[in-house]
């Protein structure tokens, strides 16, 4: 055997490190009352302390799970560190999903501990008397700010019940296989699932996602997770962050354009993470004004697919590296990033160009593979499509409290997804399977048909879904939300597609609509958009 030292990997050890080595690195929170809130990496560390204590003054016991319903501040972190760092498990839920649901959620991960910013009081108000295992409710604020007609029976301010306890806890070595914490899928494709995340997975998660070739992190930079905590423990960030002494910047509800810039400019922010959908908000507003970034280097763009045209804007615009991730909630979530290799740089321009929209490379703790409908593997050629599946050290094994049996084939997990991989190992998600367009036998992406429409300058946002057709089996139509004040008819949008994709491939029709529904977690919702008025209509 080896005769090197045994340290667990637990959650704690990142919070012990960012306060010994990095105490004075700092982390700036925009709170709900729009005020700016400043202090450091070693005061996170004492107040996750005395959040350990309050709970351990609770009688809490390990594992129990603590929920939180915030936006991304410096008490969510708090929470992040002494829930887990003390042997509880933190539930992170998202606000966005319906109150029925989110009772469903608390009731089925059984959670003890409710907490929540007070923008979600009202929710809490709806739930609570059907949240039948939460013991304590704890309001994420002063005691001053605690409402004073507030019915909920034993709520507490969060300073009120962190600020007697001691800050002299150490945190307590147990199995790194520990359950840390949990998440729910977003639920787009049916009933939310739980992912149940152990201390060891989202350390080498961390550390993964800290490598050069992946988000590249350090005690340089200044980082705003602008995904929220709620979705995937906000891809990680908060634990890498405190691995490599990043300052943290947090952006609290405050997801506007404007805010979203101010505060980059004002943090000199560095790097950032978020979904496309809130990237189109800060670079509409950029655009309006005439603005352009001071700090920013690189941000990675993940969740969805990342038309091109918006990492042709940051790029061309603003000299900022687009890194476009895929990941999902069963893979904690990173499971790819696109960054070149060295032979990929001696390419012709328009080669990098195309390598930069795909979903990138496998990181090391992750391997993926490509399979055909009997389950064999598939080349990796760059056109050959699949269904991708996926194995590694921080991809979920089986669904916490699941009636169904591990979802796990000879060992690895279906992501759902439709992929290829090219010769060099580059991701290219085509198709999740069920929004795959199968038309006289021959299959075509919709997120290709979408990021062609969304590249026309008069296009803010496409989706392009399926209709039946007597000949085809299906067809390709593209919903279409134009920009404000732009022109646009069917004809010049279809023309646009003339040249791109195959002719066979051009949709049918283009529909004009207002808006395109959005999930939970700000991806299009493509059940929602063939329910549409305007597109049952075309039906
Ligand atoms: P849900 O599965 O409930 O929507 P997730 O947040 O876990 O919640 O979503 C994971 C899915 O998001 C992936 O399976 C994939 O379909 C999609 N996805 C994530 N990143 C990308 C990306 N860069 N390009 C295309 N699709 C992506």
């Amino acid at each position: 055997m080896g005769l090197m030292q045994q340290s667990p990997l637990l959650i704690s050890s990142l919070l012990d490190h960012a306060e010994r080595h990095h105490g004075d690195s700092e982390i700036v929170s925009r709170r709900i009352e729009g005020d700016i809130h400043r202090y450091h990496w070693r005061d996170a560390s004492r107040r996750a302390r005395q959040v350990a204590e309050a709970l351990n003054a609770w009688q809490l016991p390990l594992s129990a799970r603590v929920a939180t319903l915030a936006w991304n501040g410096y008490r969510h972190l708090e929470l992040y560190f002494g829930v887990s760092g003390s042997g509880r498990v933190l539930h992170t839920i998202n606000p966005r999903l319906h109150p029925d649901q989110i009772t469903w959620i608390v009731n089925h991960a059984s959670d003890q501990v409710l907490c929540f910013d007070l923008t979600f009081l009202p929710l809490v108000h709806a739930i609570y008397e059907k949240c039948k295992t939460v013991r304590h409710y704890v309001a994420l604020c002063d005691r001053n700010q605690l409402p004073a007609d507030c019915t909920i029976e034993g709520l507490i301010s969060y300073e009120d019940w962190i600020g007697n306890q001691s800050a002299s806890y150490h945190w307590p070595q147990f199995d790194e296989n520990a359950a840390s914490s949990l998440c729910y899928t977003s639920g787009t494709t049916g009933n939310p699932k739980a992912v149940m995340y152990s201390h060891r997975s989202t350390l080498l998660h961390a550390y993964g996602a800290a490598l050069p070739d992946s988000m590249a992190l350090s005690a340089r930079d200044s980082v705003l997770p602008v995904v929220p905590m709620f979705h995937v423990n906000a891809w990680g960030l908060p634990y890498t962050a405190a691995l490599t002494g990043s300052k943290l910047v947090f952006p609290g509800n405050a997801l506007d354009g404007q805010s979203v810039y101010q505060l980059m400019e004002q943090e000199a922010v560095t790097f950032a993470a978020g979904v496309p959908t809130v990237w189109q908000l800060l670079l509409n507003h950029l655009e309006r004004e005439g603005l352009r970034f001071s700090s920013l280097k690189r941000t990675v763009i993940g969740g969805a697919a990342c038309p091109p045209a918006m990492i042709d804007t940051f790029y061309e615009q603003h000299g900022v590296e687009v890194i476009h991730a895929w990941g999902m909630t069963e893979t904690s979530p990173l499971g790819s990033l696109c960054t070149p290799k060295n032979k990929t740089l001696m390419r012709a321009t328009n080669e990098q160009v195309k390598l930069r929209c795909k979903q990138g490379r496998a990181l090391f703790g992750v391997d993926f593979k490509i399979v055909d409908d009997d389950g064999c593997e598939l080349q990796w050629d760059g056109k050959t499509f699949g269904d991708l599946y996926v194995k590694g050290s921080w991809v979920i094994r089986e669904y916490f409290e699941a009636e169904d049996q591990s979802p796990l084939v000879d060992g690895w997990f279906p992501t759902g997804d439709v992929a290829t991989i090219d010769a060099d190992g580059y991701l290219q998600i085509t198709d999740r399977s069920k929004d795959v367009i199968k038309s006289g036998g021959e299959w075509i992406s919709s997120i290709e048909i979408e990021n062609i429409a969304m590249a026309h300058p008069s296009v803010q946002s496409a989706a392009c879904i399926a209709v039946k057709h007597p000949k085809w089996d299906e067809r390709p139509i593209v919903v279409v939300v134009g920009k404000p004040e732009a022109t646009l008819d069917r004809n010049q949008l279809l023309q646009f597609f003339e040249g791109k994709v195959a002719k066979w491939q051009i949709p049918d029709d283009v529909v004009f609509v207002k808006s395109i529904p959005l999930g939970a977690t700000g991806k299009m919702l493509k059940a929602k958009v063939r329910e549409m008025s305007e597109v049952l209509a075309y039906c």
